[in-house]
């Protein structure tokens, strides 16, 4: 098994430029091609999930630091014409907390080629929103869910809003996005004990659930892997109540592995980010909201888009600073390393 494989940083630090192949794509030393671009719209959100915020939020980026809407699209337009990238998904914070939203799906969805859209969310006023969306050009969504218990709902995100995420969940389905994805945390001591009726909640709506094993990317730095629910903990749970099966389809650049459930057509889907990593297999780049470019959820560094865009750079020259960018990317996120460090920003921050 190669370093790659098992998620280890190998090399840090400035590579050599000179040895990048020339080619247009976002190429990095270890074969890897990034075509996948997870864009943050924001770093704010209406809710407040313990594992991801505290009660009184953060220390939001300062409005003229956020890119706007023609700074988004020029980099986003840099990205799919020249760079390669395929799929576009946008993220945050909350991005449907972004103003002009549908604006910038729609100028995403006049690129060409046309990039595959989707969008990461917690799903409140998706119920609005859901056919606007899909009108602006928005392929796919993924809807965030860690419990199906009001009670529970209020006391793990700080608002009680349950029923706005079903409602929410629904309206995407009628609106034609398919499949709903559905992403799930599972915490110790919390919902831990939801893994088999979230399944069935979802297999019953013809959702396509997601775990995803917690990851240390909280703001307080509290992440104890001694405490983190893991893939095999979720399996075995799920087998209490269902029969799982591989799914024969290859995995690709896909983070999550699939099972079929009772022999299929539903699959669920475990994101084994800690104790599997797929950094072999990473085909992400990432760009936050105040326009910084990171080529791994975990980097320790991140390279300033906003101020050259700012100060006159022309887009072949963003598009080199993006290339260089990924050609440094480590091979693995090194969670696993004995010296890994949490980046400072936290999840909310990045974009998950
Ligand atoms: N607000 C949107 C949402 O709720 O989906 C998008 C941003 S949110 C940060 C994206 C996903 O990251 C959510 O599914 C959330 O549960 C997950 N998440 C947050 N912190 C995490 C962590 N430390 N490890 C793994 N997943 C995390």
């Amino acid at each position: 098994m190669t370093a790659v494989e098992l998620g280890l940083p190998v090399v840090r630090g400035t590579p050599d430029a000179s040895t990048r192949p020339n080619t247009p794509g976002l190429v990095d030393r270890f074969g890897r091609v990034a075509t996948d671009l997870r864009v943050s719209l924001t770093d704010r959100c209406n809710l407040r999930c313990t594992y991801c915020m505290p009660a009184e939020g953060l220390d939001w980026l300062p409005q003229p630091e956020v890119l706007s809407d023609d700074e988004l699209a020029r980099l986003l337009a840099i990205a799919v014409t020249r760079l390669g990238v395929t799929d576009v998904r946008f993220t945050g914070g909350e991005p449907l907390l972004r103003r002009g939203l549908e604006d910038v799906i729609s100028a995403t969805a006049a690129l060409r080629p046309r990039p595959k859209i989707s969008m990461t969310t917690n799903g409140l006023s998706l119920a609005r929103r859901a056919d606007s969306l899909v009108a602006a050009g928005l392929n796919r969504v993924n809807v965030s869910l860690d419990t199906l218990d009001r009670a529970r709902f209020h006391e793990l995100t700080r608002r009680d809003r349950l029923h706005d995420v079903f409602e929410g969940m629904a309206a995407a389905r009628a609106a034609g996005l398919d499949p709903v994805k559905v992403n799930s945390v599972l915490l110790r001591g919390v919902n831990e004990d939801e893994a088999v009726p979230l399944l069935r909640f979802a297999v019953e709506n013809g959702y396509q659930l997601r775990f995803i094993e917690q990851m240390p990317l909280d703001p307080q730095h509290g992440w104890d892997r001694t405490s983190m629910v893991t893939a095999a903990e979720i399996l075995d749970s799920l087998a209490t109540g269902f029969t799982l099966t591989p799914e024969p389809a290859a995995r690709g650049g896909a983070p999550a592995e699939r099972w079929l459930v009772d022999g299929g057509p539903a699959v669920v889907g475990v994101i084994a980010s800690v104790t599997r990593p797929f950094c072999a297999a990473c085909d992400r780049t990432r760009l936050t909201a105040d326009g910084q470019l990171r080529n791994c959820l975990f980097s320790q560094s991140e390279t300033d888009l906003r101020a050259p865009l700012r100060s006159g750079a022309s887009d072949d020259e963003i598009a080199d600073m993006w290339r260089a960018t990924m050609w440094a990317k480590a091979a693995g996120h090194g969670i696993n390393d004995a010296g890994f460090h949490q980046p400072d920003r936290p999840m909310s921050a990045i974009g998950g």
